[in-house]
């Protein structure tokens, strides 16, 4: 897409610090890292967000992120990884070129889990039922 920063980058039109590529997916340093070694691994198929990329390129981004997620962690001697997707505005999605976040975590790096909230009783089973109820298989 024209206007798409990612996709540009996909083509070299800005400069990236490129980790990975295949014929399906690009993968580079992210320029603003959680930690240092965090990747953003993209699919070359100019896509929104999860919800809509295509099966097959969701495939190709998963398997590369298995093996760039195994080479961040004994490259920068992370201790563990966090995938992540950050999936339209509401949830904090800057760019809108589908990515997938690998971050690398080190046992000291301060980082805090998401905050839990707690369903009341008989909450959960509306919750279940209404997202069951969407599911088209
Ligand atoms: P989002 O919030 O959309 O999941 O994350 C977008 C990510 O892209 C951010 O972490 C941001 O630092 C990164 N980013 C934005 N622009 C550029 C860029 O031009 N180059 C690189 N390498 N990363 C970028
Ligand atoms: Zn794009």
């Amino acid at each position: 897409m024209q206007d798409c920063i990612f996709c540009k980058i996909i083509k070299g039109e800005i400069p990236s610090s490129k980790v990975y590529e295949d014929k399906h997916v690009f993968a580079f340093l992210d320029i603003a890292p959680v930690n240092k070694g965090h990747v953003l691994v993209v699919p070359k198929n100019h896509s929104l967000d999860f919800s809509d990329m295509a099966d097959e390129d969701i495939k190709a981004v998963f398997v590369a992120a298995k093996k760039i997620a195994n080479a961040v962690m004994k490259g920068t001697g992370a201790q563990g990884y966090n995938l992540g997707m950050n999936n339209k505005k509401a949830a904090g999605q800057l760019v809108m070129h589908s990515h997938l976040h690998i971050i690398p975590r080190f046992d000291d790096d301060g980082l805090k889990h998401w905050p839990a909230k707690k369903y009341t009783e008989g909450e959960a089973e509306k919750v279940k039922d209404v997202i069951i109820k969407q599911i088209s298989i």
